[in-house]
């Protein structure tokens, strides 16, 4: 029997034909910019074997003004081709084939060198661009061509020109960015020259037999965005000008609108791509939020693409399509589009990996060598889970201990939370995992040290206890703690005080303020975001913008601290958890000092002088306090001197969230 017939069909490209419809789109990890080209050869070559028919790098700077960072990585000389040499050779040993992406930022390039069509600022970069004259359009040009033939010397199958996201050759393409009145701006004609003669004259350099993408933004989600029409002009002048693949973008950075959070909708922009199809006579891949074969597969099946590309998926699991060709989608570690190991660290200079596969991008350093202890482990959360896998790979014999009766630990409450329902994949993924390892599973009852005494090695993954905020009258029957209200064992009143700004804060007001999740029906998120169809509206964004469901109940988020709420959430995805309580008007106060808790509900007075007392009518308050490690088993191992290692929240609880645990989990035992 075939699985998933569409997805792993293969795809003949006339001069090389690709094994199946799945590309590996393009992520920046970093690991170029260390220099240490085995371990980015490995990186890639441990996806090759995984099955992807093809790869695309992280964006290749074609010259220094082209980097989206000063230094950013890029193919500037001979030496830096006999380095991409050693990733290719590698790859292509593996049985893969890769393409080089070729980025320029243009006004994205975090540099005060930038350059763009115009002088028009970004709002995500304190730069001001300087905008190019004539020769300097021509120069960018030449540069990418290079970039183009040099790839093809350092052995790339093929290269994509980033032409979306609003980068810089999407610039040129839209009024907002681009004021120019010369033969580069103006009219669509002109505003399309640059990215079409950059894709003519790099097919003129590579020649025929390689792979040319060119990435288009077929909906910009900014305002004076382009047009369908613009869209598909573009399409059909690119085809003409030589690609060989349309992939997709969407939307540019600046946009205020999710496109690939955890919240967004699964395959939320295929019927973006949908709309291309038939317009033009070459492949194109459809992207974003597409993280299961059955998605793929549904995706190909119902007419959106040639081919869909999946970036994040092949962090989360390399083996990918192997194990979809084998008929085990249940043991693909599952990409939750939290962006907490890659994006985030990607803004933040680090190199990326992933939540729930700490080895990605980490091959040649996180390695399991074999072993013939045994070990016992308590806790089934994401941290004794972590670890469980990671013992088992190692060869050794795994017991599991936890006093639920479902492993899982806090994950089971996060899947709950509107936006997050990948969580539900996950927990499912790690009960299908810990089955396939032959692991020991010891659920319903509470471990006690002499259950631990036989073993090799003992790890501790208990977890935390909520703080106590010991706030006076805390005891009184409408005070919650968020365990019972996301356990949905709590009935919650109409106006809610949450005391707790964090995560978790943050979570239980997205729950009390929803009704239905919209990640689980398009049409409503679309609407609740202000996404369009872009044949209808200019760059999809619809006049009236956002319109979110009213909501269900009235609710203040505090905290004590005086700085903004969320502002510890993660780096690319706390601006759309703030914006989404926004929209459901959630009130948001900080500085405050929880005075006292009474039948009216919460009192709060405000900064050291404990000024201004208020009272937050709530007829229901919720404790979100943050939490401390749960080590009673821990310290009673301790007493008896057996020796164990204590992981996760039950080590240290303060931020902590799923990647550290399970991060510590896996390196923990990769070192026992
Ligand atoms: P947290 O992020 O540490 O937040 C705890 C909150 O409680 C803070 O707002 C803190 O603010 C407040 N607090 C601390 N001590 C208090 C006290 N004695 N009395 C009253 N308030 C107190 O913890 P969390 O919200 O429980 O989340 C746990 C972890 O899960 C987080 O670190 C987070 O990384 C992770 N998580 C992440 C997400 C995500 O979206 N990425 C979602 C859920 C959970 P003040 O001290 O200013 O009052
Ligand atoms: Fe996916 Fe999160 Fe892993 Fe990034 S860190 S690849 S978003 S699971």
């Amino acid at each position: 029997m075939t699985h998933y017939p569409h997805l792993l069909a293969p795809l003949d490209l006339g001069f090389t034909t690709l094994k199946n419809r799945v590309l590996m789109g393009s992520m920046h990890t970093g690991l170029e910019e260390t220099r240490d080209w085995n371990r980015v050869a490995e990186f890639y070559a441990a996806r090759a074997r995984g099955g992807v028919a093809l790869m695309v790098t992280g964006g290749m700077a074609p010259n220094a003004e082209g980097g989206v960072f000063p230094g950013a990585a890029g193919l500037f000389s001979d030496r830096d081709i006999a380095n991409h040499k050693i990733v290719t050779d590698r790859v292509h040993d593996a049985g893969g084939k890769i393409a080089m992406q070729i980025l320029h930022a243009g006004r994205y390039a975090y540099s005060k060198d930038c350059v763009a069509p115009s002088p028009v600022k970004s709002p995500i970069s304190p730069f001001p661009p300087r905008a190019l004259d004539e020769a300097g359009i021509e120069q960018q040009i030449t540069d990418m061509v290079t970039a183009a033939r040099r790839a093809r010397e350092a052995g790339y199958d093929g290269v994509e020109v980033m032409g979306s996201e609003g980068y810089f050759l999407n610039q040129f393409l839209v009024t907002h960015t681009n004021k120019r009145e010369d033969r580069w701006g103006g009219s669509y004609e002109n505003r399309m020259r640059l990215p079409v003669e950059v894709v003519r004259r790099v097919r003129e350099a590579v020649g025929p037999d390689f792979i040319v993408i060119y990435r288009l933004s077929m909906i910009d989600l900014i305002p004076d965005g382009s047009t369908w029409e613009e869209v598909v002009q573009l399409a059909r002048a690119i085809e003409a000008a030589g690609a060989t693949i349309l992939n997709t973008g969407i939307g540019w950075h600046e946009a205020r609108i999710p496109t690939i959070a955890t919240s967004v909708p699964r395959r939320a922009f295929t019927w973006v791509t949908k709309k291309l199809m038939g317009e033009v006579g070459i492949p194109v891949i459809t992207s974003n939020r597409i993280n299961t074969p059955q998605v793929g597969e549904d995706v190909l099946a119902d007419g959106c693409a040639d081919m869909v590309s999946m970036a994040r998926p092949f962090l989360a699991d390399p083996d990918f399509v192997a194990k979809a060709q084998a008929g085990r989608a249940d043991v693909i570690a599952p990409c939750i589009a939290c962006n907490q190991a890659c994006l985030d660290h990607t803004f933040s200079m680090k190199i990326a990996s992933c939540l729930v596969n700490p080895k990605a991008a980490h091959e040649t350093e996180l390695v399991m060598t074999p072993s013939s202890k045994s070990v016992g482990i308590v806790g089934a959360g994401p941290a004794g889970l972590a670890a469980a896998l990671a013992a088992a790979e190692r060869g050794m014999s795994v017991t599991v201990f936890d006093r639920e009766k479902e492993i899982g630990g806090q994950l089971n409450m996060a899947k709950q939370v509107p936006g997050k329902e990948e969580f539900w994949g996950l927990v499912d993924y790690y009960r299908a995992a810990v089955a396939e390892a032959g692991i020991t599973l010891e659920l319903g009852a509470e471990a006690t040290p002499d259950d631990l005494a036989g073993f090799d090695e003992v790890i501790i993954a208990t977890g935390v206890i909520p703080r106590d905020p010991q706030i006076d009258g805390q005891d009184m029957p409408h005070v919650l703690s968020y365990i019972d209200v996301l356990r949905g064992k709590a009935k919650v009143g109409q106006k809610v005080a949450i005391i707790g700004a964090g995560g978790i804060g943050f979570d239980v007001a997205d729950y009390l303020v929803t009704d239905d999740s919209p990640t689980e029906d398009l049409a409503e998120w679309l609407e609740e975001w202000g996404v369009g169809d872009p044949e209808e509206v200019r760059g999809g964004l619809r006049p009236e913008g956002p319109q979110p469901d009213p909501a269900i109940r009235q609710v203040t988020l505090l905290q004590r601290k005086a700085q903004k709420l969320g502002k510890g959430l993660g780096k690319t995805t706390g601006w759309i958890h703030r914006a989404a309580l926004k929209m459901k008007n959630v009130e948001m106060v900080g500085g405050v000092n929880y005075e006292r808790i009474d039948g009216a509900g919460l009192h709060i007075s405000f900064g050291e002088a404990r000024e201004n007392p208020t009272l937050i009518e709530a007829d229901t308050i919720v404790l979100c306090a943050g939490q401390l490690p749960q080590r009673s088993l821990a310290d009673a191992l301790e007493a008896k001197g057996i020796k164990a290692h204590v992981i996760g929240g039950a080590d240290v609880a303060a931020e902590l969230d799923a990647k550290r645990a399970i991060d510590q989990g896996t390196r923990l035992v990769a070192g026992l």
